[in-house]
């Protein structure tokens, strides 16, 4: 998604970088151009003028253009406020304090339900839950079998009653959860090409009948405003609590990603990015902006990776710390690693002896300094990571701007390296080592 928004904001931007000091008037045009790409990326025009308003009047402040990067500055600005823009925080699911959790599922035909259900179980259940899903949309058979089949492929059980009444299929369904120890239960409902009254009062007949903790509505971010205006049907006249955006990985414009929290009030939590059941990421604000202006989406990234860390990407470190033969390549690997089993005060508290001797404040600077590394490496290119000695102070200038760190960051991480890798060859030739935790940078 937003692949025509990054081409016209990084054009702007680029402009912008070119001129060094820059003047109101410069970021009055810049702010032109950025409201153009927003419109042409079909965000709502009421948002996209009081989101350059709000950026021009932040950018237009001394503070700004007088700062010796005021071009970075401006661009740090935009993306504070697409962050804000689309909620800021992650929303997260309400999970009910005392169980099932109800979550019904609603939106049109073919906006993702049945398979969003069905996405939202399988997560779910990978974070050790028991979700129920149950079929409401009985006016095709074809539906309910739809949703037993990908059901089936989630790994989670379905309640079906055939073509009955879906309020008493979901009370019946509701009753099933609490009596099988489900501690979810996922809804899914009929759609119909519009909003018309029968599927809304359908809706608040469901409502009234399970009183859910989480209505989620469902639409396809490639319908754009469309999508939006969906939204704010459903809310005014049902009233949800959050979206899932489907079909983010077909939607090249992004409209409806970055307007239906403003227009709605009502943050995205999921988005869904392809058919298969894994393509459905929790909706983070800030990764969003971040990869809209071309930062790249290292965090969802790297959390991709981290599902894949395996025992044999171990062995190989081992195998590489005893010859010295490390790179960067490993340092991020080992960052990774850690990242998976925990936090790090997490981690550092499983350790004999550590236990209430280091501070919380200290735990956090060492998070910190993870997440700042990860960073800097992140944004090395192949050939630095492997070969940390090509970096050259201008190659660390534009890690450094990259990665939105300073130059003195680069340095230190660089030190740091050098001195594991010295270590490494202290240590070296005893096969010690091996099996053991991999270091950390
Ligand atoms: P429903 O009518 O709302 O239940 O919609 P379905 O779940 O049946 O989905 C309609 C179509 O959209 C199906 O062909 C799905 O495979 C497809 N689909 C759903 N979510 C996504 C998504 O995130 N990305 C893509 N590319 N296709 C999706
Ligand atoms: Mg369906």
């Amino acid at each position: 998604a937003f692949e025509g928004l990054s081409e016209k904001l990084s054009a702007a931007f680029k402009r912008l970088r070119s001129k060094g000091k820059l003047t109101e008037a410069d970021v009055r045009q810049a702010m032109r151009e950025v409201r153009l790409a927003l419109l042409e990326a079909d965000v709502n025009y009421k948002i996209a003028k009081q989101f350059v308003n709000d950026v021009t009047e932040r950018a237009i402040g001394s503070a700004v253009l007088e700062s010796l990067t005021p071009a970075q500055q401006v661009i740090k600005i935009v993306n504070e406020e697409l962050t804000a823009l689309m909620g800021g925080e992650q929303s997260r699911i309400r999970y009910a304090s005392k169980p099932p959790t109800v979550i019904l599922l609603c939106g049109l035909q073919g906006s993702g339900k049945t398979t969003h259900a069905a996405k939202l179980a399988l997560s779910m259940k990978k974070q050790g839950k028991r979700p129920l899903l149950a079929a409401c949309d009985v006016y095709r058979p074809a539906a309910i079998k739809q949703l037993q089949v990908v059901g089936e492929k989630a790994g989670v059980p379905v309640f079906e009653q055939g073509q009955g009444d879906p309020v008493k299929i979901a009370k019946a369904a509701l009753h099933h959860a609490k009596d099988h120890g489900s501690d979810v239960l996922i809804l899914d409902t009929a759609g119909r090409l519009h909003v018309d009254e029968a599927l809304m009062d359908e809706l608040k007949r469901i409502k009234a009948a399970v009183e859910p903790d989480e209505i989620l509505l469902v639409v396809d971010a490639m319908t754009g405003q469309d999508a939006v205006n969906v939204a704010s049907s459903f809310n005014e006249v049902l009233g949800i609590d959050g979206v899932i955006l489907t079909k983010l990985d077909g939607d090249t414009r992004g409209g409806a990603a970055l307007s239906v929290r403003a227009v709605t009030g009502k943050p995205i939590k999921f988005a869904g990015t392809g058919e298969k059941l894994d393509d459905l990421e929790p909706f983070h604000p800030e990764r969003m902006a971040s990869r809209i202006l071309g930062m790249g989406d290292m965090l969802t990234l790297i959390e991709k990776a981290e599902q894949e860390v395996d025992q044999k990407k171990a062995a190989e470190m081992a195998k590489k710390l005893k010859h010295n033969a490390i790179d960067f390549n490993d340092f991020l690997e080992s960052i990774r690693q850690m990242k998976k089993m925990g936090s790090l005060s997490s981690v550092m508290n499983m350790l004999p002896g550590v236990r209430g001797k280091v501070s919380e404040e200290q735990m956090d600077k060492g998070e910190i300094e993870m997440k700042r590394t990860e960073a800097i490496i992140t944004s090395m290119t192949a050939y630095e990571r492997e070969r940390p000695e090509s970096i050259n102070p201008s190659r660390k200038r534009r890690i450094a701007s990259g990665s939105g760190t300073k130059v003195e960051d680069v340095n230190r991480l660089l030190r740091n390296f050098e001195q594991t890798r010295k270590m490494m060859k202290q240590m070296g030739g005893k096969g010690k080592r091996r099996g053991r935790m991999p270091m950390l940078p």
